[in-house]
């Protein structure tokens, strides 16, 4: 790793970037075996709802220890279809984080239903249970926790309040795969738990999303729900020779290919290595960034084990003699490919329209928005590459330092 001095010139004011190549934020890898998984489904019979459909589901479902895993078209598909099978509807109300991708709480309004904030804790930036409790009324239906950059959110003090207002608890897993929680590993906790596989997600399929649960009616709604509302599918007709079909409730077509869960369960398979692989990165930044000052390292509870989806630092305002748009800039000026997750829901201008927030509503999440700058963090990283983000991120807390 270089040594940096104060006096070296940022990239941001026509200095040498640390990397001559952007290191992107997040990004999938794909290894011959996955491209021959997919390769040898587009030779046989089924492209959708084949073999692999069946396959991919049994083995994520073993995978996070959950009785049922139901396949969807993608994160937000799984998350539309967790919220119709919680029974979400006009008049109801579902209770999120502003923390969050907005597709979380898009579901509660695709179902009819609206979709009410609680606060963030300022450590894990994850739904603050008791905030939560205060947000309940008698037309709470459901919770949606998130699992923020693969913390797991505070599932036990969530399914109690659950369990106290008889709401369905369901848990945003998309940045979660391969975490645990008091040991148990996510996707076996809540009521319903809701995964990601687009590219920079844990496992990759393209599109792609995934719905576990114990809950045999559950599963039995996901699975009609993502098939136009039809009862039984196109291979379980043929295998029974049956030509009758009957649509029993209105669904949609969200359903996954045989193309993409062939790459699904060639993927799942280096699961374990990739997260592991995750961890070291985070354990190599934790060890560099926690005696620099300008920068506040993400906090991990000790009953957890993330999944290191990102790796949110917060810019400290009183180390620094600039803003958090600068620290971008110049992060992105040396070659570093950072982020910035999340825009707090409620500040999007389509609620701000629709439902009159105006900022201020929810002050933890949006002060942490403030400051938080999401370094890269993907399995395919090398060390030489982390150590190109700590060299970066250290040369511009020297340069921005307050005096
Ligand atoms: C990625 C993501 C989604 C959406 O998943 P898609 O597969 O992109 O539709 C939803 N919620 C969270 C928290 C995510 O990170």
């Amino acid at each position: 790793m270089q040594i940096t001095s104060s006096k070296e010139l940022l990239a941001v004011d026509g200095g040498t970037p640390v990397r001559s190549t952007l290191l992107p934020y997040g990004r999938q890898s794909i290894e011959e075996d996955d491209i021959q998984s997919v390769v040898d489904v587009l030779r046989s019979d089924w492209l959708t709802t084949g073999p692999k459909v069946g396959e991919f589901e049994e083995a994520f479902a073993a995978r996070v220890g959950a009785k049922y895993a139901v396949s969807f078209s993608s994160g937000t598909a799984a998350l539309h279809g967790a919220a119709f099978a919680a029974g979400l509807k006009p008049g109801d109300e579902a209770i999120t984080t502003p923390m969050t991708f907005a597709a979380t709480a898009n579901c509660v309004l695709y179902q009819g239903a609206t979709p009410i904030f609680a606060d963030v804790s300022a450590d894990t930036l994850n739904l603050d249970p008791e905030k939560l409790a205060a947000r309940i009324t008698a037309r709470t239906r459901a919770i949606i926790a998130v699992d923020y950059a693969g913390h797991p959110a505070d599932l036990d003090a969530i399914l109690e309040l659950g369990a106290r207002h008889g709401l369905v608890v369901i848990e945003d897993a998309c940045h979660s795969l391969g975490a645990e929680y008091k040991g148990r590993r996510v996707g076996s906790v809540a009521h319903m738990s809701v995964f990601s596989f687009h590219p920079v997600k844990h496992v990759a399929t393209g599109e792609g999303g995934m719905v576990t649960t114990d809950r045999a009616d559950f599963a039995e709604s996901l699975r009609r729900f993502r098939n136009h509302g039809i009862s039984s599918d196109a291979r379980q007709r043929q295998a029974e020779g049956q030509w009758f079909y009957e649509m029993v409730l209105l669904g949609f077509n969200y359903r996954l290919t045989d193309i993409a869960c062939a790459l699904g369960l060639s993927q799942l398979k280096k699961l374990e290595t990739n997260v592991a692989r995750r961890r070291e990165i985070a354990a190599r930044y934790t060890r560099a960034f926690r005696s620099l000052s300008c920068v506040i390292i993400p906090s991990v509870r000790s009953n957890v084990n993330p999944a290191w989806h990102l790796y949110p630092v917060r810019m400290n305002p009183a180390q620094l003699n600039t803003d958090r748009a600068q620290v971008f800039r110049a992060l992105r000026a040396e070659n570093i490919g950072v982020n910035v997750h999340y825009i707090p829901v409620h500040l999007h201008p389509y609620y701000r329209d629709r439902f009159g927030y105006r900022g201020g509503e929810y002050p933890v999440a949006e002060t942490a928005y403030e400051q938080l700058i999401s370094l890269p963090m993907f399995h395919g990283m090398s060390d030489q590459d982390a150590d190109n983000v700590i060299a970066a991120v250290t040369k511009l807390c020297e340069h921005y330092r307050k005096a």
